[in-house]
């Protein structure tokens, strides 16, 4: 099938590190890429406790693997290294700096310049790939807050930074401001993570940190409805019933139940507008500061959760798109698979009298993750292996991305960004799914579960 739409793949240095810029420039301009993204960091192999694992485990996918190897190994310790001396100098209004050390020998830190270089050569779009609020060594108080006045605790994902936190955002911004100027020939820019998160079912309740108290006050919302009505949520929640889970699942298909519930709980509304409000004034920010440094070229595109979990941590890829040139919500499957267990364990040891299937029936109906087990039980969920089929099915996909295209509407570009690691049957499903989905394109995370049977699928189904 012939189609115009957009591709791009996440390719990571340490693959050029290890195939070769020609051998990764040539599997990704077989597939039809128009753009890569990049970080800008290259690695060499480390060892179990001083390196990190690649692929990282996210929580629990230990058996998770990479389909290309790096160093020749699919799973692999690694010491990542910044590729570029950081301008210490710009980070002076946040306590957090990069850290960049010194350039362990046998590295070379001119990689990302090489691959710009190489797809610019190709006609290729290069994107640049940072994360403004995951500053080395957060801090307790820069921490998004739960509604209980906790934080998040590890294991996490990801342990980042409230959007709110001034000096989280100084450093965001002093970290934009150093990568761009640094490798100013790039076409766009991904600030992946610059939500709140959605994770842990904790999340949903966060945040309420002084800092968004403060900030919620100037854009005139009530605080105190806002904390009023997340902590009936949170208290409810934490005094389940079996009829409450299937009163919970009859909103679902009696949607002005819904309606009739946030009218006596505005707060709900309140609380999700201001995250959405968070995340699109940084965007404005970014947008701006790019402007003032001369990098108008540079396109921003908005990575984040997909529907439904995107109405909690804030990405609101309607309002983003009079930001961004393009939306690109992750349909990252692998964690899908997962979440059920890891809201349902929480659900449990919140409310130990229910039973693990009805709290798993309960979470994938609200999650629209429709399965075929026939008697749920935490072992259904988590990380796949490999090889091994994911829970829910592809399909339940297009209806995300129907949805952010509308919502969208053609004010910038919708490209999902598909990840890779599923195996193939459902990559060649998924694949289908979006081609034929009202999106215009889509990218690839990422260049390294690209098997050499996976780029065939995609050239096959996609270019
Ligand atoms: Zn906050």
């Amino acid at each position: 099938m012939d189609t115009e739409k957009f591709l791009g793949i996440f390719v990571n240095p340490i693959y050029v590190q290890n195939e070769g810029i020609q051998q990764v420039f040539d599997n990704l301009e077989s597939v039809g890429a128009k753009a890569i993204c990049l970080v800008p960091r290259v690695a060499r192999p480390g060892e179990k406790g001083k390196g990190r694992r690649y692929p990282d485990l996210h929580m629990d996918g230990y058996e998770r693997l990479v389909a290309r190897p790096v160093w020749g190994k699919r799973e692999i310790y690694l010491e990542s290294i910044l590729a570029y001396e950081p301008n210490l100098s710009l980070y002076e209004a946040s306590p957090y700096r990069p850290v960049a050390g010194s350039t362990p020998t046998g590295i070379d830190r001119e990689v990302p310049d090489a691959m710009i270089a190489e797809a610019k050569k190709r006609g290729m779009q290069v994107h640049m790939f940072l994360h403004p609020f995951i500053p080395p060594g957060i801090r307790a108080e820069d921490q998004p807050m739960y509604v209980d006045g906790s934080i998040p605790q590890p294991p996490q994902i990801v342990l980042n930074a409230c959007l709110n936190s001034p000096a989280a955002q100084a450093y965001g911004m002093a970290l934009v401001e150093d990568a761009m100027l640094r490798y100013s020939g790039v076409d766009g820019l991904f600030t992946d993570w610059a939500e709140y998160g959605a994770y842990r079912l904790e999340d949903h309740f966060s945040c309420l940190c002084p800092h968004c108290e403060g900030k919620a006050g100037e854009q005139g919302l009530d605080w105190d409805v806002i904390r009023r009505d997340v902590t009936a949520l949170w208290k409810w929640i934490h005094s389940l019933t079996p009829r409450e889970l299937e009163r919970s699942r009859r909103l679902l298909r009696n949607p002005s139940e819904i309606l009739e519930l946030l009218t006596h709980y505005p707060g709900w509304l309140y609380f999700l507008q201001f995250k959405a409000n968070t995340v699109v004034s940084f965007y404005r920010k970014v947008r701006q500061f790019l402007d003032d440094l001369d990098l108008e070229a540079v396109g921003l595109s908005a990575r984040g959760w997909p529907p439904p979990w995107n109405r909690s941590s804030g990405m609101d890829y309607r309002a983003l798109s009079e930001v961004c040139v393009a939306v690109t919500p992750k349909l990252f499957t692998f964690d899908y698979s997962a979440l059920p267990r890891w809201y349902g364990q929480t659900l449990l040891a919140w409310n130990p009298e229910l039973a693990e299937s009805e709290i798993l029936d309960t979470l994938v109906e609200w999650m629209s993750l429709p399965d075929d087990f026939e008697r749920r039980s935490f072992a259904n969920y988590h990380i796949p292996a490999p090889a091994e089929l994911h829970p829910a099915k592809v399909e339940a996909y297009r209806i995300r991305l129907d949805e952010v295209a509308e919502q969208v509407h053609g004010k910038a570009l919708c490209y999902p960004f598909a990840h890779a690691y599923l195996p193939e049957p459902q990559w060649k499903r998924m694949i289908a799914v979006i081609r034929d989905s009202r999106v215009d394109g889509m990218w690839v995370q990422m260049y390294g579960y690209l098997s050499d049977q996976k780029l065939q699928i995609l050239r096959e189904l996609w270019k």
